[in-house]
């Protein structure tokens, strides 16, 4: 089942039908439909027109990994029954070249793709379990988890070009995502992206309606969720949200870089999935839970430091990446050195904001970081350089990942608090943010190699260059003296006083 044969293909000759009358892509692009009135053993068929082919042959591909996962997951693996027809209808002959690509003969006649998608939550015996938010859920008529990269595939090497996804749904049902449904029909939605990287970006949950909005600034945010025993409700989520959300919108200066966000919630009624993990995967516009079905007051303290966590990623990534993020090849993918910003200076705001408006106590602040230093210095390599670390942790050091969330925000922490003491308290980490993300942006990402020097530039501070040689780019482990004793650093003048180990970073 993980990858087709020759014979396969001989025999899938007869089947011909078409999902639907789609006769054409978008000009130079992709036209796909994910069918969900056309589910059988938890198996949805999808369809696709792709621009025209000049060669003989071509490959169409599924992703190997996507962003975010930092896992090797080879989506290719959840296809069957894989189909490509010239426009008459007749098969053409392909061959499976790895898990993920699909080599298609006498590519100049193809006209369409068909194939099935099996669900990545329980797919057992297949090996190599993915993290269920990077995942795909089909319950037949119940609930549809549709990560985009899941269902949809590309062009080896035309990831760039424009895309329509089409779902066909049954009336009542609702899908959950930041994106705009371009289809006024009840059964039918369509969505529109410039290129591959937005369609993989932007996920989306089928399920009948429970939603809720909460309002931050000129966002909306949106909460929609699947209870299976209704235990919780989506109203509920945005009742406890919205003290959270106010204050991260006031963190991030009053206003946000997006005009809607979605917040997909996904709960089981068992402790954990497939992957023994629960947790959420960020996008630039929305975030994917996978989390267990508990009472409701005891879900929403653990959700609160998750969705803190994802929303702050509207920063980073979203307005301050790397080339490696822009352009990120799904194939072959390229590790960028910074993912002690990407993830440990987005786990530190998640806690930082929350003590900064008041919504945990100092005392609860220092447990967590008192539990990030444990961990980091129990179960981490505290000498290997954090770039290192980050440019090879698909392979070398994999095992190293969950230190971003340690470690990562810890130097997140003695960035802020470097930054602070040598401005006298006028410029830390918020402000720092705040000029990378208008220097850069959306539609600007940075060399790997140039970001460093370029906060020194942005930030008026050149002394700053030297904590990242230090402790970033090199091997030197943080002096954990700095963290005895420690104020919570928005008193910073407090704390330039009492912490004497500061001048030490
Ligand atoms: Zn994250």
């Amino acid at each position: 089942m993980l990858q087709l044969s020759r014979t396969c293909a001989v025999i899938l000759i007869l089947v011909t039908s078409s999902l639907l009358a789609f006769s054409s892509a978008p000009t130079g692009g992709y036209r796909f439909l994910i069918d969900l009135e056309n589910v059988n053993d938890d198996r949805v068929s999808v369809e696709a027109f792709c621009p025209s082919v000049t060669e003989n042959t071509i490959n169409f591909c599924l992703p190997k990994i996507v962003p975010g996962t930092y896992s090797i997951y080879d989506f290719g693996r959840f296809i069957d029954d894989f189909s490509a027809y010239d426009k008459d209808g007749n098969a053409l002959k392909w061959t499976s070249k790895d898990s993920n690509t699909w080599t298609i003969q006498d590519a100049t006649k193809l006209n369409r793709i068909t194939y099935k998608v099996n669900d990545s939550f329980d797919a057992y015996g297949k090996g190599n379990p993915i993290f269920e938010p990077a995942g795909s859920n089909i319950q037949r008529d119940t609930n549809y988890l549709i990560n985009s990269f899941a269902y949809v595939g590309f062009f080896e090497s035309q990831t760039e070009l424009p895309y329509i996804l089409n779902v066909k749904h049954k009336p009542g049902f609702y899908g959950g995502t930041a994106l705009i449904d371009q289809d006024p029909s009840s059964t039918m939605d369509e969505y529109r992206f410039p290129d591959y990287h937005e369609l993989a970006d932007n996920p989306i949950m089928y399920a009948a309606a429970d939603t809720a909005s909460v309002m931050v600034g000129a966002t909306q945010v949106l909460i929609s969720l699947y209870s299976p025993n209704k235990t919780i409700s989506a109203k509920f989520l945005a009742g406890q949200l919205d003290t959270l959300l106010q204050a991260q919108g006031k963190y991030l200066g009053g206003k946000l870089p997006v005009n809607k966000y979605a917040f997909i919630i996904y709960l089981t009624e068992k402790d954990g999935g497939i992957s023994g993990g629960v947790g959420a995967l960020e996008h630039s516009y929305s975030s994917v839970y996978f989390m267990p079905e508990v009472p409701p007051e005891q879900f929403a303290a653990k959700f609160r430091d998750f969705a803190s966590h994802e929303f702050f990623h509207i920063v980073t990534p979203l307005n301050i990446h790397s080339k490696e993020i822009q352009y990120f090849d799904f194939s072959n993918p390229k590790m960028s050195e910074h993912l002690w910003l990407y993830e440990g200076t987005t786990e530190y705001h998640a806690h930082q904001v929350q003590v900064k408006y008041n919504l945990i106590s100092r005392e609860e602040y220092l447990d967590v970081l008192r539990g990030k230093i444990s961990i980091s210095r129990q179960y981490f390599n505290d000498t290997v350089p954090f770039t290192v670390m980050s440019t090879n942790i698909l392979d070398q050091y994999k095992d190293e990942f969950f230190n971003v969330y340690q470690k990562g925000a810890l130097i997140g922490m003695c960035l802020d608090l470097k930054l602070l003491s040598l401005s006298n308290g006028r410029y830390g980490i918020q402000k720092l943010i705040a000029d990378l993300s208008s220097y850069y942006g959306k539609g600007r990402p940075f060399e790997d190699d140039e970001l460093f020097n370029k906060i020194a530039e942005v930030s008026h501070y050149p002394e700053i260059r030297a904590f990242f040689s230090k402790y970033v780019e090199g091997n030197t482990p943080i002096p954990m003296r700095i963290f005895s004793n420690l104020p919570v650093c928005n008193y910073l003048p407090l704390c330039q006083k009492k912490n004497s180990h500061l001048a030490e970073l």
